[in-house]
């Protein structure tokens, strides 16, 4: 027998519809590239919206078509965020610190259709502009006072003004009704081995993976709250606080492109902030301007640190300096991201700080929607509560079942997806990650491909093999090392090698130190161990100039 509810499907243009409706004055106050704090209501964001919606019909993107952005957190990324979706097209956004190279693939194999990008990534978009085969249009967000001239702005063919597109329409707009399903967003991951790898988001998962975050035991967001994503909306939708602000009415602050300790901390003051969201390096440098000019917060209440593992002392130092609860999560691009969020349990209201720490430590507990298990390398179930670790799968209805046009291979283990991540779980279910059985390299929140910097040191003509390992670092959490073996009787030095790189690949990505060994430990299929190579390396010091 089927329920007898009425059938209306989970689509993004509801959340706007409801903060219209619900919430119209409410607050998006956003630090823009122009340099100046820009102020609007969810009623503005609504018919903003609606016109950059016709706006965009009008450059002739057809539903399912992908519409990239380039650009930070503001209140114009967050219309392209309603009105791409909503329209029924698909929101793809590019991550501006990629390799120009990696960018080209991923716009090449989205297809996308016009492109969207804030003026610090001008230099950028002339760059790569006549490498974009499909891209039909380049959208300057930004005024027309603002807008590129001359030679350098010719040279880029359908270069056009968001103000002015948003200025031509309209807001008389209804938003169409289609299924659920629909794709609504694109991200690419990159993972150990091969091109990056598309997730293709739905309405459906995305408005679930909301639901679910707003929990009081995940992001705990409310109308009385005022949130400043620090995550970058080119960031797994930037943990879905973009479509929360809509959901629950929140005052929403966005940093635009002013993310060092200084300017932040000016915002959070300025505008009252009293939740935030970012990976562990922007905190760093934020706990630092504080630290050093003995200030304090006066809102700021609770932040959520994520994207790669948060210290311990750091936790510590939010709590008993600044009184700012850490909400340490995890999640991946593969699951909207979020999977799991520490927050502590009844039980634990009795318990001592140093317990309550030693908890908090934890990557969390799975938020309802997401199942986990962990499991041994043949691939059964581990019992939680020992300190059995294993490799962490995952399923739930926000969680990939397919890449990007099949592209990657198939990313299912009978029905679950394996993480790639090494984790433990305790008898209260809440998850640690030990170690990460990928190799890849994350630096700042960011990823560094091991495989691509390897591949260049092989291209060099001394090099015989060379394998590239993550070394912990005090403010990136991890940088690249580069482990190298000699050809026999050719000689090459490290400067040479750093220097190799240059032009190559971004140039952080750049290694740290080069290490020169007789040998790379090798496994039984010929592949190096890396696992192996980076316990030769324990206590190895990266240079700290
Ligand atoms: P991404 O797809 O770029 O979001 O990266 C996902 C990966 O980041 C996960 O598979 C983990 O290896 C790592 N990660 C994310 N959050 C955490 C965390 N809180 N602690 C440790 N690792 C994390």
């Amino acid at each position: 027998m089927l329920g007898q509810m009425m059938q209306m499907p989970l689509l993004i243009s509801n959340l706007l519809v409801h903060a219209e409706r619900h919430h119209g004055a409410g607050e998006i106050v956003s630090r823009r590239v122009e340099g100046d704090i820009h102020r609007q209501t969810y009623r503005d964001l609504a018919r903003r919206s609606r016109q950059l919606a016709k706006a965009i019909a009008a450059l002739g993107v057809q539903p399912g078509e992908r519409v990239a952005t380039l650009a930070w957190n503001t209140h114009r990324h967050m219309e392209l965020y309603y009105a791409v979706s909503g329209q029924g097209a698909v929101l793809h956004t590019l991550n501006p610190r990629l390799h120009p190279d990696q960018l080209v693939w991923i716009a090449e194999h989205a297809e996308d259709q016009v492109l969207c990008f804030d003026m610090t990534f001008w230099p950028l978009i002339q760059a790569v502009a006549s490498r974009l085969s499909t891209v039909k249009h380049f959208v300057a967000m930004t005024s027309a006072t603002h807008m590129p001239t001359g030679e350098a702005a010719a040279k880029v063919p359908g270069l056009l003004c968001f103000e002015d597109l948003v200025a031509a329409q309209d807001d008389a707009y209804s938003w169409p009704s289609f299924d659920e399903n629909t794709a609504s967003s694109l991200c690419y991951t990159s993972g150990t081995t091969g091109n990056p790898k598309g997730v293709l988001y739905s309405h459906r998962s995305t408005i679930l993976h909301a639901y679910a975050g707003a929990l009081p035991d995940a992001l705990n967001v409310s109308q009385r709250d005022c949130v400043l994503p620090v995550v970058p909306m080119f960031h797994v939708n930037a943990w879905s606080l973009p479509y929360l602000g809509c959901m629950t009415g929140c005052k929403l602050v966005f940093p635009g492109p002013g993310l060092d300790g200084k300017s932040l901390y000016e915002l959070f003051e300025a505008e009252q902030v009293t939740m935030s969201a970012g990976v562990p390096t922007v905190w760093q440098g934020l706990l630092a301007f504080v630290e050093a000019g003995g200030l304090k917060f006066s809102t700021m209440r609770r932040t959520v640190i994520g994207g790669s593992a948060c210290p311990p002392a750091m936790i510590r130092a939010f709590h008993e300096k600044y009184d700012v609860q850490v909400l340490h999560a995890w999640g991946m691009t593969e699951m909207s991201p979020l999977g799991t969020v520490c927050t502590l349990k009844n039980k634990h209201l009795a318990a001592s700080q140093e317990e309550r720490y030693a908890v908090m430590a934890k990557q969390g507990v799975a938020i309802f929607g997401v199942d986990m298990k962990i499991v041994d390398p043949e691939g059964h179930e581990l019992p939680w509560g020992t300190e059995a670790g294993g490799d962490l799968l995952v399923r739930g209805p926000w969680i990939v079942a397919s890449y990007f046009r099949g592209d990657g291979g198939d990313p299912l283990q009978d029905g679950w997806f394996p993480t790639g991540d090494v984790a433990k779980i305790d008898a209260d279910g809440y998850m640690q990650i030990t170690d990460r059985s990928k190799d890849v390299i994350k630096s700042g929140g960011e990823w560094i491909g091991s495989i691509d910097l390897e591949n260049i040191a092989m291209a060099h003509p001394a090099v015989a093999m060379a394998a590239c390992i993550a070394m912990p670092h005090p403010k990136w959490d991890e940088r690249p090392l580069l482990v190298v073996v000699r050809k026999p009787g050719a000689d090459v030095t490290r400067e040479q090698l750093l220097a190799f790189y240059d032009g190559k690949i971004a140039k952080w990505w750049t290694p740290d130190d080069v290490v020169f060994v007789d040998a790379i430990p090798l496994g039984a299929t010929g592949k190096m161990q890396k696992n192996k190579l980076r316990e030769q390396m324990r206590g190895y010091a990266l240079p700290t100039a």
